[in-house]
This record gives C-alpha cells, structure tokens and sequence, in this order.
C-alpha cells in the first residue's frame, strides 16, 4: 500500500472523528489507517452452522446457537455470586453463566426473547452450561440475511463497547477502511514469487482476512499475510547481513601462531568433542577472510564453550590482536576469568577481569596495560563497553550468555576498534530454530550438539511434597559419598518479600535436617552484598559447606564440578528454561548426578507439562522448542525486548515451513541479485527507499 494511505490517521476514516480515535488509540494502539487494517480478526463465527442444544458436549470449540431466555436468576453470595440464565430451544435446555458485569447483563437479557448466543460449551455438575457467552438479539430475518459465510471477530475493550465500537463496530470500521482504500493497495512480493509459493495477492487477501468469502479463502489469505510478514522480517535481516558485509572489512586472522599451537599441544587438558572441532573451524574459516565475523555459538550448559572462546581468542592473539570476553554477571564474569586462567597457566598471555567492582587503582592499571597493548584478554562484565576502556588493537569479541545484554550495549564493543571485531555471541540457552532464524536471522550459527564424553547422564527425579522424605535422602546419600548439593527456591520479584519468608523458612528446614557440625551449609540470595555472595560462594566452591542454598543468583555459569545434586525447590514456579539451566549446574563431573524437582502436591496442565518434559529429557533444544510450544515466542526469555517479534499473524510455533521457505526465497533472491536491481525485484528495492531503513547500529548483534 501506498504510505500516504498506510499512514493516514485513524481521525480521517468516515466514521471515526477524534473522540473515537483517541479510545482505538488509547485501548488497541490504532493510530493509522495501517494499525486498523492490520487489527485481524481473532475468530471468525461460522455463520452456516446453528447447533441444537441437545448436540452440545464438553468437548465442543466454540459454537454457535439460537435460544430463547426463559428465566434469569442471581444466585449465591459474595465470590460465587453469579447470573444464572436458561435458555430454551426445541431439542433442551441450556444454562448461560455470568460472573461479571451481572447486573449489567440481567438488565439487558429479556425474558421471553431469541438470540444468537455464541460461547464454549462445558460440563459443570453434570449440567452443560456456556459462561460468558457473546449474545446478539436474534431475529428471523438474520439468519438468511447473512451474506457472509464466517463472520469476523475482533478483539475490542469494554470502553470501545462503550462508544459503539465491539466487534460489529471495528467489522464496520474495517469495511468502510476496505473500500475507501481498495484501490491502494499494493503488492510487497514480486510476483514470481507469489506465483512460486502459490500465494493469493494483498489485495483479495486483506479483503478475505476481514471479511472472508469461505474457508478455502480465509486459508489462503491467511497464509499470504504470513508469508509476508515471515517474508519481510528476513528480508531486513539478510538486508542488513549483506550491507554489513559490504560496509565493513574484516580484520584478517591470517596464521595459526604460536599461542595457539603450544595451547593446542600442551595445556589442552582434554580431547575437544567433534563438535567443540568443528565449531572452531567454522570461526577459523571466518577470520581468514576480510569479512566482518557475527556468529552465534549455541550450546547447551556443560557443552565445552569456553574453551571455543578462548581458542578463538587465541587465534585473535596469534596475529597481533587483543580480545575481550563479556558475561552478563559479576560471578560469571569471574569463573570465566579463573577457569581461562588455570587453563592457560602463569606467564602464557597476560588476561586481565574488569567489573564494576574493580579497585579504582587496578582499573586504571588495566586501562593503561590495554592501551599499549601489554594486556592481551580482558574479561569482564558490561563495565568492558564504558568509553574508557581503550584497546590499541581489539580483534576479537566473545559475548557470553547473549540474552541477557541489550542490543546497544552489545554495538558498542563494536566501536571499540577502526575496524569492528569479530563477534562470537554464546548462548547457553539452546533456542528453537525458528526463534533463532527470526531474532538471529542476520548472523551466522554454529551449534555445539554434543557434551563432552564421559559424563554419565543425568537423573532427573519429580518428587511431590509428601515425598519430601526421600529427597532428604537422597541428600544424605550423596553428602556421605563426600559430594555437594545445590537447594534452590524461586525469587521472582513481585512477591520478593514473600518468596524471602519461603527461603528463610527453607533455610531453616534444612538447617535442622542437616544439622552442625557434621553438615555445612553455605547461603547465596539476591540480599546479600556482593562481597557476601562472594564469600559464600568460595566457600561452597573450596568444598568447605557441602550444601549450597540459593536463589536463582546461581542460576548462570556456576562451575563446581564436585556438586551433583540440584533439588529445585517449587519447580513448578520455574519456566522451563530456568529448570534447564539450573539442572545444567551440576552433571560437570564424573559422577552420576541428579535433579529433584520439588513440586506441591496440585499442579497445572502446563506445570505438569514442563515437569514431565525435564524428567525425559536433557536435550536443551528439545526443551526449547516445548517450551516454545507452551508459551509462544513473546515469552521466551530475551525475546520482548525485540520489536522482531511483533508479528501479527506468523506463529513461530507452528508456522515453521512457512519460515523456511520465506528464509529460502529471500537467501536466493540475494544470491542472485543482491542489489536489487533487476527488474522483476524493483518492488523489494523500493520497499527499503520507501522505509529508508539503513543498516543503523539497532540491529547489530
Ligand atoms: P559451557 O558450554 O556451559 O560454557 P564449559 O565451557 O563451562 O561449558 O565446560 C563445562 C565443563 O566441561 C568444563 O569443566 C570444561 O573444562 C569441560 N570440558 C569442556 N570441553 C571438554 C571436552 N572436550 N572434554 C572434556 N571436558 C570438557
Ligand atoms: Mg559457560
């Protein structure tokens, strides 16, 4: 569409006028002709089928029937207090329930008169009853006056009610929108494509998506709207992939050097797994030509990242470069510095830690050692982007655990050298590939899919809490076996103090099960001073406590190989990423290791869920994309603060195919024309003119 029109403010479509505009402003963030357009129906009412109340059952969707009211009551008292309705047909008698707005509604519904209702039929005491259902006034004419086939829904507020705008009101809206701008709407997609994907135009498919003529239609305009939203996010992100590679140079890592080959032979503690190989080839590959690296190494907690990051750092070194590797916490930050340095040795390269807890005096020792060029690796937390660290050569960037920084953030490491550095972004959250495709669509993705041999697997055990017994048995065990054991409570903000009473009352419980002197119990919760934290840390890492009770501040990085139970304290209140990545702290070392997930004894479908998904599973992609499937993309940890994912229509759940091929066509048109200038192309090229979206630094990651 033209963006005269896209553009237009909702004010100017006839029958809108500034007080209704500033409510779909207001409640549905409608500000233009666009926004309306794109406000999609949620459902769509089947207008061809009438159920009978005596084909009603449970397990029914929503459907459609007509009634007659023959009595409205309100029953009960104070929370329970509730409307109840019946409704007569010829084949029965139904129920309709309101817990809302009931007086609203009992003044309203007239005795004795037919309507539409529309609702989700369910059984309650054996009775079949609909609640809250959608009533309309019903009048023989209606029914055969319908010209529509399925008639569009739309999500609205009660305040729109109020000024006419419900369902019917935005349909209206939509309607008199369609046929004002009808003949400005233009195609986005070339047509050969459209024709190669078997895709309806934009025009019939806006016109179908509001006011679908069939089923057959409404599928077709569906999967055309998708398509383009799919299509046009990766367009951008390819967009930007080759304008990045067309801007900027790459520094050259030429040689394997020295650093890296004396590592290689002697300080290598292990073989690296074919995967931990093969990644590094691909980072190899990539520093050897003049191109800018962005790449995003997925693997799973355990999987053997570091020591990729810091070969490549190696690599960096190798050829004059310095390198920097950032972690998004304080501790994290440290246990990279410490593992990095005992893997490295004295005397090997000089690697420095910078964080917001650096003494005044070192800081400024390392920003001089940085400067001329003595310092070789400085690892640190987001203190590493602040204008005052200078490097005199920064070649080679690491950014570990990527969801946890913001995309600025991330773009200044960029700026810290003439020619930006390459960029290993490391993710312990393994994330579903259609959810990488879409936020990470403009980097390059290696995958490390396999642990390092020799670690037995894991147990993942879910115990209720009239089974608590037996956890502290398995605690017990282990404890007299010598190893450690991890107990963590959920602290999830909103209900800090409470979850600060539950943690306090756990400490307690265990203080009394595993009693001094014979057991040590070191304490780490987000209240506690950094120092403390610190302390209570090394205490547990030296082996001095041998049961660490935490909140989820050790949810990230922490490496003691010697603790192989994890018991999660009301794991029905983690997200199932958490559980992964907290079960993902112990298994490090040799011995057979376990998880015990504590739950109360009630659970909801979706806790069972993710639940039974932790005790099958350890495969942290597998993991990710149930969790996908649970929560939708929206929710995924890291995934709000990009605007990536405002997608109207396209289901990164489900919509998978649709992303492949919309990935596929735009990686061939590239291929093929990567400025867009030929002919048939014309409309791809006008798209960026048109939006002037240059490659800005918002969407380097
Ligand atoms: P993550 O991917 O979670 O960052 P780490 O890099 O911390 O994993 O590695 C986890 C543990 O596995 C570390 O103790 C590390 O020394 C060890 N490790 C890494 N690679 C191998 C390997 N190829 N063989 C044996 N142990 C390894
Ligand atoms: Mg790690």
């Amino acid at each position: 569409m033209d963006s005269q029109f896209t553009n237009t403010p909702i004010e100017y479509l006839k029958g809108v006028g500034p007080h209704k505009a500033d409510i779909l402003k207001k409640e549905l963030a409608i500000y233009t002709f666009n926004d309306l357009l794109q406000h999609y129906p949620f459902r769509y009412i089947d207008r061809t089928r009438f159920y009978k109340i005596s084909e009603l059952n449970g397990e029914l969707p929503f459907v459609q029937l007509i009634g007659r009211v023959i009595s409205k009551e309100i029953v009960g008292e104070k929370k329970a207090r509730r409307l109840v309705c019946q409704i007569k047909d010829d084949t029965g008698i139904l129920e309709l329930v309101w817990f809302q707005s009931i007086l609203w509604v009992e003044r309203n519904l007239r005795i004795g008169a037919a309507y539409i209702i529309f609702g989700k039929p369910a059984v309650f005491n054996s009775r079949i009853s609909i609640s809250h259902p959608e009533l309309e006034s019903y009048n023989l004419q209606d029914k055969k006056q319908g010209n529509l086939a399925l008639q569009p829904v739309y999500s609205t507020t009660e305040k729109l009610k109020k000024f006419l705008l419900d369902s019917k009101g935005i349909q209206q809206l939509q309607s008199t929108l369609l046929s004002a701008i009808l003949n400005n709407i233009f195609e986005t997609i070339p047509s050969y494509i459209l024709e190669e994907h078997h895709l309806a135009g934009r025009k019939e498919a806006l016109l179908n998506i509001h006011f679908p003529a069939s089923i057959k239609l409404l599928e077709a305009a569906i999967k055309r709207l998708k398509f383009e939203e799919l299509f046009l996010i990766q367009l951008k992100l390819l967009k930007n992939k080759l304008l990045r590679t067309q801007k900027y140079k790459g520094l050259v890592f030429g040689e394997v050097g020295d650093k890296f080959n004396s590592f290689f032979a002697n300080k290598l503690p292990f073989e690296l797994t074919a995967a931990q190989k093969r990644v590094i080839k691909e980072i190899r590959a990539d520093t050897q030509r003049p191109v800018q690296m962005n790449r995003l190494l997925q693997g799973d907690v355990g999987s053997g990242k570091t020591i990729v990051a810091l070969m490549s750092m190696l690599l960096a070194i190798d050829n004059g470069f310095q390198a920097c590797m950032m972690a998004p916490t304080e501790i994290l930050a440290r246990q990279h510095y410490q593992s990095i340095l005992h893997l490295l040795g004295e005397d090997f390269i000089s690697v420095e830690i910078l964080t917001g807890s650096t003494p005044a005096k070192k800081r400024r020792e390392i920003h001089q050692n940085l400067q001329s060029g003595i310092l070789n690796i400085l690892i640190g937390t987001h203190a590493l982007i602040e204008d005052k660290v200078i490097f005199t050569n920064l070649g080679f960037v690491v950014i570990d655990e990527q969801h946890r920084f913001g995309v600025e953030q991330r773009s200044r490491l960029w700026k810290k050298n003439p020619v930006p550095p390459h960029i290993l972004v490391m993710t312990a959250t393994p994330i579903p590939r259609t959810l990488a495709m879409t936020l990470y669509g403009d980097l390059d993705v290696s995958v490390i899919n396999e642990l390092p041999a020799g670690r037995k697997p894991m147990q993942t055990i879910h115990l209720y809490e009239n089974q608590r017994l037996r956890m502290y048995g398995y605690m017990r065990d282990e404890i007299s076996k010598g190893r450690q054991v991890y107990v963590v409570y959920p602290l999830i903000k909103e209900s800090e103090k409470l979850d600060l009473l539950y943690l306090e009352a756990g400490i307690q419980n265990i203080a009394d099960v595993f009693p001094l002197p014979q057991y040590r119990i070191s304490i780490v919760h987000g209240k506690l001073t950094a120092k403390d934290k610190q302390s209570e840390m090394q205490r547990f890492v030296r082996g001095e406590t041998q049961i660490m009770v935490a909140t989820t501040v050790i949810e990230v990085g922490v490496n003691v190989p010697n603790a192989c139970v994890m018991v999660i304290e009301n794991a029905e209140r983690f997200g199932l990423s958490q559980l992964h990545q907290l079960r993902g702290r112990v298994g490090r070392g040799a011995e057979q290791s376990y998880c015990i997930l504590m739950s109360g004894n009630k659970l909801s479908k979706e806790a069972k869920i993710r639940l039974e998904t932790m005790v099958r599973t350890a495969d942290g992609f597998e993991i990710s994309e149930i969790d996908l499937q649970l929560r939708g993309p929206g929710n995924i940890e890291g995934t709000q603060q990009s605007g990536v994912l405002n997608l109207k229509l396209a289901n990164l759940a489900t919509d998978q195919e649709l992303l492949l091929a919309a990935r596929k066509t735009v990686i061939n048109i590239f291929e093929d024309d990567p400025d867009l200038k030929k002919e048939e192309n014309l409309l791809l090229k006008l798209y960026f003119d048109e939006k002037r979206e240059g490659i800005g630094w918002n969407k380097i990651s």
